[in-house]
């Protein structure tokens, strides 16, 4: 038997979704439910085959062509009742799709082998649709089913042959091939050749419908290898999550806690430096002064590492409330005057009144106070910052502009990345972690908001945050 007309293994069940994940209907190829469908086109088609067998039938009982008539009409009305048979039964209850599809050929070779008997036994015409039989076997099982159909056809035919050979059954003789039947010799040629068409036609059917769902298969278990490593994807994407969230919560942690020392620290500095417990010598005073200014510097990391890890692993509140946008720029205003006094920078504000958007005051007031804090870090002395508020195209804009150092169009690529700082940045201030701007983008974005920027290096830099206008207006 050539190769490619071995029956590929037998197929498991597959399911629609593969590894818990669900696959496109359209991509789900047919298996065991294609067989069902093929089963119900057999069907049809048998009811087509009836009406003609019935016909013919009634048309051999009207005219003599040495047929009987009645008999054929018969075979007709069997073909439909047991075809009617196999509807209500066999399609709904046998769960074994390949022995209804043994039960139902094997119900039609009789069929035919009557038919073939009552219109000229080896010179009937019918034998034709043996053969078209073996085809609808080969289209309709995987493997071997088909050659197991062949075989019976032929050894079936012959047997009529033979029965009618040696008077068992009578000889019919229609008009087209009025004919006694062939002898022991001719019977076994004809058998033989007949044997031998509907082997090929087996072989070949079966060879292009094994490749066919061969195919099917390959795709199939691509389907499942895609679906599996999605899986894998996706079970690792979680553990880093997992990971990156108890890295922020760690980092909260530590922060937290040396934050509460470190303020402590920096108000008793504050005490010596300001003078409350006496007089200090110079040298002591310059000493204290550079202390009490890297604590400064250190609680700044302390609250931008605080920020930054809060931001990651405290769930955002369902519900944002109305921000009155004028009451945030306001009390950050009031923070930067005296720093800004102190380098003779002006600080300016343009908000409407009623500009509001929907997020928490807390998230809002921590993206404005990293833009203001950075205007006026990257401002030259004499400079001056803006914060203007408008609403445009159905959203909120809050932009922060300054006329400081700018950004060259490198670092704008870069701005938003965890601890990056521009050279002139660090060349205007050395000291700064890279995570404000950070903390702007998530804390806006957990509103629906963006941020953009606009520089040109040397001459200022203009933050703007976007967010949508919220539905009801702010009372
Ligand atoms: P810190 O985290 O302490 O705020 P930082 O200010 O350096 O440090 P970010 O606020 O994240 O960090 O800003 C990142 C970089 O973006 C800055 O180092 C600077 O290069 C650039 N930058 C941000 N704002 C401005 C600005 N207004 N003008 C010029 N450069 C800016
Ligand atoms: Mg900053």
């Amino acid at each position: 038997m050539p190769k490619s007309a071995v029956s590929p293994p037998a197929r498991k069940y597959r399911p629609k979704t593969i590894a818990g994940i669900e696959i496109p209907a359209q991509l789900v190829l047919p298996l065991e439910s294609e067989l069902t469908g093929r089963l119900s086109w057999l069907v049809h088609l048998r009811w087509g085959a009836a009406l003609l067998v019935t016909l013919s039938g009634l048309w051999c009982t009207w005219y003599d062509v040495g047929i009987p008539g009645r008999e054929v009409t018969a075979v007709g009305v069997t073909i439909a009742l047991y075809n009617l048979l196999i509807l209500l039964t066999l399609q709904r209850y046998l769960r074994n799709h390949i022995l209804n599809a043994n039960l139902q050929i094997g119900l039609d070779w009789l069929a035919l082998l009557v038919l073939m008997h009552l219109t000229g036994g080896m010179h009937s015409p019918v034998l034709m649709f043996f053969i078209f039989h073996v085809l609808i076997a080969a289209i309709l099982m995987p493997g071997r089913g088909c050659y197991w159909h062949s075989l019976i056809a032929t050894v079936a035919i012959g047997m009529v042959g033979l029965l009618e050979l040696v008077g068992v059954i009578p000889h019919i003789r229609p008009i087209w091939a009025n004919l006694p039947p062939p002898g022991s010799h001719q019977l076994l040629v004809l058998v033989g050749f007949f044997g031998l068409s509907v082997f090929l036609c087996a072989f070949f059917a079966s060879t292009i419908s094994h490749h066919l769902r061969r195919l099917e298969q390959e795709q199939i278990d691509l389907q499942e290898k895609f679906a599996e490593a999605i899986q894998r994807l996706d079970a690792a994407n979680q553990g880093l999550i997992a990971i990156d969230s108890q890295k922020s919560r760690y980092t909260h942690t530590v922060t937290h806690q040396l934050r509460g020392p470190l303020s402590a620290v920096h108000a008793l500095l504050r005490v010596l430096v300001d003078g409350y417990e006496g007089e200090m010598n110079a040298k002591a005073m310059d000493i204290v002064k550079r202390v009490e200014a890297r604590t400064v510097q250190l609680l700044d990391t302390v609250r931008d590492l605080l920020d930054f890890a809060g931001l990651d692993f405290e769930p955002r509140e369902e519900q944002g409330e109305q921000v009155k946008l004028i009451s945030v720029v306001s009390n950050l205003l009031e923070k930067y005057v005296p720093s800004a006094d102190l380098r003779r920078i002006a600080l300016d504000a343009s908000i409407p009144d009623d500009l509001v958007i929907l997020a928490t005051e807390h998230d809002i007031e921590l993206a404005l106070d990293n833009l203001m804090g950075n205007a006026i870090k990257y401002s030259h002395s004499g400079g001056s910052v803006e914060v203007r508020g408008w609403q445009a195209e159905g959203q909120v804009h809050l932009s922060v502009r300054d006329h400081g150092i700018g950004i060259s169009p490198e670092a704008q690529k870069q701005l938003f990345t965890e601890f990056y700082r521009a050279p002139n940045a660090k060349e205007h201030e050395p000291y700064g972690t890279g995570l404000g701007l950070v903390i702007v983008k998530r804390s806006v974005q957990r509103w629906g908001g963006s941020v953009s920027v606009q520089s040109i290096e040397g001459e200022g830099a203009t933050f703007t945050l976007h967010f949508p206008q919220p539905q009801a207006p702010c009372t």
